[in-house]
C-alpha cells in the first residue's frame, strides 16, 4: 500500500515544517516538502491545515487488569481502539505477577489476554509483586522476549510493596542488564497509617481518598528512591509524579547527575482535589492513586514538563464502571476499585491546556507523548518519530476542531470521562497503524488482532 499524505504541517520531537509524508509497505519511505511529484501512483490523503504527528505512546495503562472478583473495564479491543482513537498507535501495558506466581506464567497470561482482541501495537511492562531470587532470575529471559522494563511498588503494604532491600537488588539488576524500573513512589506505610486512623475516626466514605494519600508519602518516596538510584547507579523511571516538591527533588536530581527519569499523567496536570469535595459518592470517580492534588502542584508539573524535569505523558489508563464496579465497595475508600479512564484523552488535552495555553510547545508536545516515550520504553526509533525507515504509524490532527469530552462521544468501555464537559480544541482526525487507515474522518476501520507485540530492546540510556 503506497499513502501520500501531503501539504499538511508535519510536526517531530525537534522539527514543524509544511511537507509531505510518504508510506509504503508499512513504512515511512520519505519526508519533505514538496516530494509528491515522486510518489505518482500514490493514494493521496490531503492534510491542509491540519498537523501530521507520529502516533503517540502511551507507557502507562492496565487494561483488563484482574482486582480481586473484578477488572478494569476495557478489554483488549475496547481499550486499544480508544487508544487509536486518542491518537496513541502503542501501549506498554502493566503485566501483574501474582504473588506465588512465576514472570514467564505473568507475561504468558498477558499476552493471551491480548492477542487477538488489540487493535494498537502493545508491550508489556512487568509488575513485580514478589521479589524473591528464583523469580529474579527469570528476568534475563524476559528481556529476551522483549519485556525492557519493570515496575515495582513502594505502596500498598500486604499486596504489591516490596522492601528497600529488595528494591535495591531489583536497581542493581536494572543496570547489570539494562532495563528500566519503574516505580510507583508513595510510602506505604504511611498510607496505611493515614487510612487506618480515618476508618477508625468513621471517615469511610471517598472524599477521604486524598487524605488516605498525604502528598509527604509521595515525596519522602521519591526521595528515597532517588537516594536508593544514586547508591546503585539503577535505572529509575518515577511514574504518575503529581506534586511540586517531587518535581523538585527530581530536578535537584538530575541536576547531580543521578540516572533517572519521570511521567506525570494529564489528571494530574489538570483537575484538582476538590473533586474529593463533590457530594454523595461522586468523588468514587476520582478515586485514583496518588490522588488529584492542588493548583500550584499542576503549576509545577507543566513547568517539569516544559523543562524536561518529566519525561513522559502516560495516562495510567484505569477504567472501573462508576455504576457497577466502583459502587461495588461503597462503603470504604480504601475499597473502592482506584484508575480511570484517559487513554483516549491524552493527546488532545495535552494539546488545549499545554499547547493552546502555551505551557508547552508544539515539538514538546510531540516529545512528551510520543518520542520520549518511545526512547524511554526501547521502541524508538520504529515508533515515536516521522523519519524514514520507522513504522508507518501517523496522526492527522486538526487543531482547530472544537469539542466537548463526554462519556457519550469516547470509545472507551466505561459509563463516566474522567474529564466529562471540558470544552477543548484539537481533535484526532485520522490514524494509519503501519501505514494502514486505522481511524479515518473519526471512524474506526480496524479488526481485533490487528495490534502487534512490540518485542522492546534496552531503553535508551540504560
Ligand atoms: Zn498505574
Amino acid at each position: 500500500m503506497k499513502l501520500l499524505i501531503q501539504n499538511g504541517t508535519v510536526v517531530t520531537c525537534t522539527d514543524s515544517f509544511r511537507g509531505d509524508v510518504f508510506l509504503e509497505d508499512g513504512l515511512i519511505h520519505s519526508v519533505g516538502a514538496n516530494i509528491r511529484t515522486q510518489f505518482p501512483d500514490a493514494e493521496v490523503i490531503d492534510a491542509t491545515g491540519k498537523l501530521v504527528l507520529p502516533g503517540a505512546i502511551d507507557g502507562h495503562t492496565h487494561i483488563e487488569m484482574p482486582l480481586g472478583e473484578t477488572h478494569s473495564s476495557d478489554s483488549y479491543f475496547t481499550g486499544t481502539r480508544a487508544a487509536l482513537f486518542g491518537g496513541t498507535t502503542s501501549i506498554i501495558d502493566y503485566a501483574n505477577q501474582v504473588i506465588g506466581e512465576s514472570l514467564n506464567k505473568t507475561l504468558n497470561d498477558w499476552q493471551i489476554r491480548a492477542k487477538d482482541q488489540a487493535v494498537c501495537d502493545y508491550g508489556f511492562h512487568m509488575t513485580i509483586s514478589d521479589p524473591r531470587e528464583d523469580f529474579l532470575k527469570e528476568i534475563p529471559g524476559l528481556l529476551d522476549a522483549g519485556v525492557s522494563s519493570f515496575k515495582c511498588f513502594f505502596a500498598y503494604k500486604g499486596r504489591l510493596m516490596i522492601s528497600d532491600e529488595a528494591f535495591v537488588r531489583l536497581m542493581k539488576l536494572s543496570r547489570r542488564y539494562g532495563f528500566l524500573v519503574n516505580l510507583h513512589a508513595e510510602n506505604g506505610d504511611m498510607v496505611e497509617e493515614a487510612t487506618n486512623r480515618l476508618l477508625s475516626e468513621g471517615k469511610k466514605s471517598p472524599q477521604f481518598h486524598a487524605l488516605a494519600h498525604p502528598r509527604e508519602a509521595e515525596v519522602e518516596a521519591v526521595e528515597r528512591a532517588i537516594r536508593l538510584a544514586e547508591q546503585t547507579g539503577g535505572n529509575l523511571n518515577l511514574v504518575h509524579i503529581t506534586c511540586e516538591e517531587s518535581v523538585q527533588a527530581i530536578a535537584e536530581a538530575k541536576k547531580r547527575g543521578v540516572h533517572l527519569f519521570a511521567e506525570t499523567c494529564p489528571q494530574y496536570l489538570i483537575l484538582a482535589d476538590d473533586r474529593y469535595d463533590l457530594p454523595g459518592f461522586e468523588a468514587a470517580k476520582w478515586v485514583l492513586s496518588p490522588p488529584l492534588r492542588k493548583i500550584h502542584d499542576r503549576n509545577a508539573l507543566w513547568k517539569g514538563l516544559a523543562e524536561g524535569t518529566l519525561d513522559t505523558v502516560g495516562t495510567d489508563h484505569c477504567p472501573f464502571s462508576f455504576e457497577k464496579q466502583k459502587t461495588l465497595r461503597k462503603d470504604r475508600f480504601d475499597r473502592i476499585p482506584n484508575g480511570a479512564p484517559g487513554i483516549e484523552d491524552r493527546v488532545e488535552i495535552l494539546y488545549h491546556f499545554g499547547v493552546k495555553q502555551d505551557r508547552i510547545s508544539l515539538n514538546q508536545w510531540v516529545d512528551r507523548c510520543c518520542t520520549a516515550p518511545a526512547k524511554r520504553y526501547g521502541i524508538y526509533p520504529s515508533k515515536g518519530d516521522i523519519v524514514p525507515g520507522s513504522d508507518g504509524d501517523i496522526v492527522i490532527f486538526d487543531p482547530e476542531k472544537t469539542h466537548t469530552i463526554s462519556a457519550r462521544t469516547r470509545h472507551m468501555n466505561v459509563d463516566y470521562n474522567t474529564y466529562e464537559g471540558i470544552s477543548i480544541t484539537g481533535k484526532v482526525e485520522s490514524v494509519f497503524l503501519r501505514g494502514i487507515p486505522v481511524i479515518k474522518s473519526s471512524q474506526y476501520l480496524g479488526c481485533p488482532g490487528s495490534g502487534q507485540y512490540l518485542t522492546r530492546t534496552a531503553p535508551e540510556g540504560c
